[in-house]
């Protein structure tokens, strides 16, 4: 009996082990993971969960009743510390799995600040795993001040959510402007603006120098030379693809786990997939950091291990929720040279990024309708002129059948 091992019981691997079931697969499935708790989706730790307004249950991506009855073998708590690509095995703890097809799902790692410059302080936290959000939860309280250093998307979702719970917030990003390195000016100028609103203090062009402390922190020292004290830090500085374990094995990597288009490592029967995996995209080679693409990806991994030889052809998308405001993005908007803002009612937004007459992406801030033409538009490789997305009497539906 075939034997499909996938480490890392995240979104994709979940994902994967659900997919090879309902296509039919009657062999063995073991679903190794680090984190003891279910496969669970991450999204709302640095939002609703991280606010308490989501319990642990709902997190969950499937009950455990699940697992049980598609007979998958869930090995949680528990980390695989070497692939012999040789003898096709795996190793977990004192066991030793033989595997016929394996799948890299191994998520991705936050960066931290090294410890030379107060990283390893107490109440230092990043915001990665269940974890850290049960770890930094306690300190969410009225009237303490955070440092929230980055102006990413997982930053601003942390800052909203302080704000709200009435913390004062301090965020520092290094770069010009939050949001810098994955958006045009007009989308930071949208959060600034919002989270100044909430009284959020965004001080961009500013880096962190060094955390101060004796035992957990309590000071912060800035590249601009101001001083400030803190009652805890939440570090938001991107993360780096999972990838040691494939090292390590001799996968090769590119930008994370090089795959093709079919999710196919290096190694034959290896495979990858979610933010540890890259693969081909348009001409190029991308690695996304999204549930959609975790999603997506796993699931051609598990069709093409049933031989149905698919190539995964990723349809981007991402969003993001800040107070009251909804981020939904389509496309990738790398390259872009032109940017069209159409503005709505006061929260609300659409930015669209062109290259040439191409259009890319679209970011849209409580403007659904926006990011659902935007989304059709950019599918089906259509591009209206950026003239008529800036005009605001363009009915917006008609460009899908133009
Ligand atoms: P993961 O879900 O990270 O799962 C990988 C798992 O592998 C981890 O549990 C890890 O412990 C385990 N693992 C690693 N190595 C081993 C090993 N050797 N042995 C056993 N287990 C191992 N995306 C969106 O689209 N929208 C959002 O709004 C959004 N918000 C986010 C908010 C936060 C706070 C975070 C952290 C992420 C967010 N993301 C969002 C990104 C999204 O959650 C990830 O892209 C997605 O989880 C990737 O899935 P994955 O399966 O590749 O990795």
């Amino acid at each position: 009996m075939s034997h499909v091992i996938v480490i890392g019981a995240g979104q994709a691997g979940a994902s994967c082990v659900a997919k090879l079931r309902s296509e039919g697969f009657d062999g063995q499935i073991t679903l190794i993971g680090k984190e003891p708790a279910l496969p669970y989706q991450r999204p709302p730790l640095s939002k609703k969960y991280l606010l308490g307004e989501m319990d642990l249950e709902r997190l969950f991506l499937r009950p455990e009743s699940f697992y049980a009855q598609n007979d998958i073998t869930l090995r949680l708590g528990q980390s695989v510390d070497q692939i012999d690509t040789e003898a096709q095995t795996v190793s977990v703890g004192s066991d030793t799995l033989i595997y016929d097809h394996l799948v890299l799902a191994t998520g991705s790692d936050p960066r931290r600040l090294p410890a030379s410059i107060g990283g390893a302080l107490g109440n230092v936290f990043t915001m990665r795993d269940l974890a850290d959000a049960d770890a930094m939860a306690h300190a969410f309280e009225s009237g303490k001040h955070v440092l929230i250093v980055g102006g990413g998307y997982i930053g601003l979702e942390a800052a909203a959510v302080a704000a709200a719970k009435g913390l004062e917030v301090t965020l520092v990003e290094m770069a010009d402007r939050i949001l810098q390195r994955v958006a045009a000016a007009e989308t930071s100028d949208f959060f600034r603006d919002l989270h100044s609103s909430h009284g959020v203090g965004i001080r961009e062009g500013v880096g962190l120098k060094t955390l101060t402390g004796d035992g957990n922190v309590t000071g912060a020292t800035l590249s601009d030379g101001s001083a400030l004290a803190v009652d805890f830090v939440i570090v938001g500085v991107g993360i780096t693809p999972g990838s040691a374990l494939a090292e390590a094995a001799g996968v090769t990597l590119n930008n994370g786990i090089e795959t093709n288009a079919k999710g196919q490592t290096s190694i034959p029967n290896i495979w990858a997939a979610g933010d540890c995996a890259s693969f081909p995209y348009r001409g190029e080679r991308i690695r996304l950091e999204s549930v959609p693409n975790a999603i997506d990806q796993a699931e051609v991994v598990a069709q093409n291990i049933l031989g149905a030889d698919k190539e995964y052809v990723a349809k981007p998308w991402f969003w993001s929720d800040q107070y009251d405001v909804k981020l939904q993005i389509a496309g990738l908007n790398a390259g872009y040279d032109t940017v069209i803002s159409r503005k709505g009612d006061a929260n609300s937004q659409s930015v669209w990024y062109y290259k040439g007459d191409t259009l890319l992406a679209v970011d849209a801030m409580n403007a659904p309708r926006d990011y659902m033409i935007g989304k059709r538009l950019i599918e089906a490789g259509k591009s209206p002129g950026p003239a008529l997305i800036q005009d605001p009497d363009t009915d917006m539906k008609a460009l899908l059948k133009a």
